[in-house]
């Protein structure tokens, strides 16, 4: 029997409440700690920079680029941590690969959207929520109230659930705020 198993600790939420900077800060204590780590983001995700993830306060982390959850297994070479960035862009086959990777004794840091515009769960992050070890929930500011906002809300006409953008195409809104304009 193996002796050690990794984890999953999710940072989740809606849009600007603050995954990337709180993503940043777990990995520049590894930074600390020498302890190596790879970061990972989706292709889609060209928000700012290409191969760092950047949050809106402009604070970065390198990061390798990848189009398809499989291909994490190529970039590992000695980590034993990995992180991910937007993982609710990442394909479905996400939850499998996580699951591997811990078994294999790795511990992932995986932040990503909880919700999209809709207010649905967003791509693998349920699965993974559920059999993560930790789930930090950030929250925003409401743009409308200045409420504690959870919700990811799209500004234009646009139905697709992935469209990548940031204050131009969203913005952060409470519960109530929200569902007084989805309705
Ligand atoms: P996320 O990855 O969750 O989208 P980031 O970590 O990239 O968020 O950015 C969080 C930062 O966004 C905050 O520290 C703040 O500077 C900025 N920000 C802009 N609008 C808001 C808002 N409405 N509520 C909270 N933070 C906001
Ligand atoms: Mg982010
Ligand atoms: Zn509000």
């Amino acid at each position: 029997m193996k002796s050690h198993k990794g984890k999953i600790d999710i940072i989740c939420g809606s849009m600007f409440s603050g995954k990337t900077e709180e993503l940043i800060r777990r990995l520049k204590r590894l930074d600390f700690a020498k302890k190596k780590y790879k970061l990972f983001k989706p292709v889609v995700d060209n928000r700012y920079d290409n191969n760092k993830v950047v949050s809106h306060n402009m604070n970065s982390v390198q990061a390798t680029i990848i189009s398809k959850s499989e291909d994490i297994y190529k970039h590992i070479k000695n980590e034993k941590i990995i992180a991910i960035d937007e993982a609710q862009f990442l394909d479905e086959k996400l939850y499998g690969v996580c699951k591997k990777l811990i078994e294999d004794g790795i511990d992932i840091i995986l932040a990503g959207l909880d919700m999209d515009y809709k207010g649905e769960p967003f791509g693998s992050m349920p699965k993974l929520l559920s059999i993560s070890h930790d789930v930090k929930k950030m929250h925003a500011v409401c743009f409308d109230c200045g409420e504690t906002a959870n919700y990811t809300f799209r500004i234009n006409n646009d139905t697709q659930q992935v469209l990548i953008g940031s204050e131009e195409n969203y913005k952060a809104l409470c519960k109530n705020c929200f569902l007084n304009k989805i309705k």
